[in-house]
């Protein structure tokens, strides 16, 4: 029988909650440091306790996941932490597609995928030159917001970055991205495709929140203007969105259309969850500004199903137990090769 493993952050208590209720044994990979966290939750069936994440990659660890027939799912933490190519190289099988994540860290690649898909998106600026409207100055991978800027010309982008700097916060060889800012109602969309059913559902809606840009807006505008601090867009947790019905159908669109892509460009494609990232404008237009080809934390919210979830299954489905279903679907019938890579 297999199990289910993953490493100990991000939505590790949602993915392991789910593959325990759908009956594996669950295996969580913890750094020392959260082992007393962890420990809380019994349906955390074994902790393998490393120094770092990374160690995932020493042999011994791999044989003891193989030795329990273990498949890794894989969330924000494992790329945020790991390069694509220690990524590719883990010997245990990734849940979904694990060349995909590549794409997903690779702010090029990823704007290949979403130019294939068809994603609206908002404009990237190649030269801080080039830079006329308000924009946003993200880093590379998922960095989780942290160190991000917005910048309203060449020499405002010139002066954040070299305080960022001065502080540590980023480094003087980083390559930034520039990206035009979109103004409106942020969406993160969350799917999950089945390669087993061709089936695309739907799961749920959340908005990140992200200090301290929106400690920014509690502050009236004389102190605001006052501050030299550069605001940052770092993640801190996530609340739930119900959309406007009339908008739904062109959800399922976007996503129809990324699977496809995905399919095109990065063998197997999109398997298993995924979510796609923006923002709506004042005419309901969607804007993407980034994908993520995995499990994402705005998930946690919906541990016990979210309103769309209600609408496909007759009990409680979190994108966790969702995993964990389909892994006993493919287990039952012999087709773990097309779930996992
Ligand atoms: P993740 O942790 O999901 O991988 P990331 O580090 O790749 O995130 P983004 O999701 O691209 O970063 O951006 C972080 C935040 O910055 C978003 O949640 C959003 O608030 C803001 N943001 C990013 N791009 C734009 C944009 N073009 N217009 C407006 N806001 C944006």
């Amino acid at each position: 029988m297999v199990s289910v493993a993953t490493l100990g952050s991000h939505c590790a208590l949602q993915v392991l909650k789910g593959a325990k209720d759908e009956g594996f044994k669950t295996i969580l990979v913890c750094e020392k440091k959260r082992e007393k966290l962890y420990r809380r939750f019994k349906f955390i069936d074994e902790l393998i306790i490393v120094e770092k994440f990374s160690d995932i990659l020493n042999q011994e660890i791999q044989d003891k996941l193989k030795q329990q027939d273990a498949i890794l799912i894989p969330h924000g933490t494992l790329i945020a932490q790991m390069s694509s190519e220690e990524i590719e190289s883990i010997n245990t099988p990734v849940f979904g597609n694990k060349w995909i994540l590549r794409w997903e860290s690779d702010r090029e690649m990823k704007e290949k995928l979403m130019r294939e898909a068809a994603l609206p998106m908002p404009k990237p600026v190649t030269d801080p030159k080039d830079i006329e409207k308000l924009v946003i100055v993200k880093r590379q991978g998922a960095a989780g917001g942290k160190g991000y800027f917005m910048a309203a010309n060449e020499e405002d982008y010139n002066t954040k970055r070299n305080q960022l700097i001065s502080e540590g916060v980023i480094s003087k060889d980083e390559t930034l991205y520039i990206q035009e800012y979109a103004a409106g109602v942020l969406a993160y969309l969350q799917f999950f495709y089945s390669p087993l059913t061709n089936e695309l559902e739907f799961f749920g809606v959340d908005q990140r929140h992200e200090s301290d840009i929106e400690g920014l807006g509690r502050i009236p505008s004389e102190q605001q203007l006052k501050s030299k601090k550069v605001p940052s867009f770092n993640v801190i947790g996530n609340s739930p969105l119900v959309l406007r019905e009339s908008l739904l159908d062109e959800v399922y669109t976007m996503a129809e259309n990324f699977v496809k892509a995905s399919a095109k460009l990065v063998p197997p494609g999109m398997n298993g969850p995924f979510c796609i990232e923006g923002v709506y404008d004042e005419n309901a237009q969607f804007s993407a500004f980034e994908f993520s080809a995995r499990i994402v934390a705005g998930t946690n919210i919906f541990m016990n199903g979210s309103p769309y979830t209600t609408l496909i299954f007759d009990e409680p489905m979190s994108m966790g137990r969702r995993i964990a279903r389909e892994i006993k679907e493919a287990d039952t019938n012999n087709q773990l090769k097309n779930i996992t890579t």
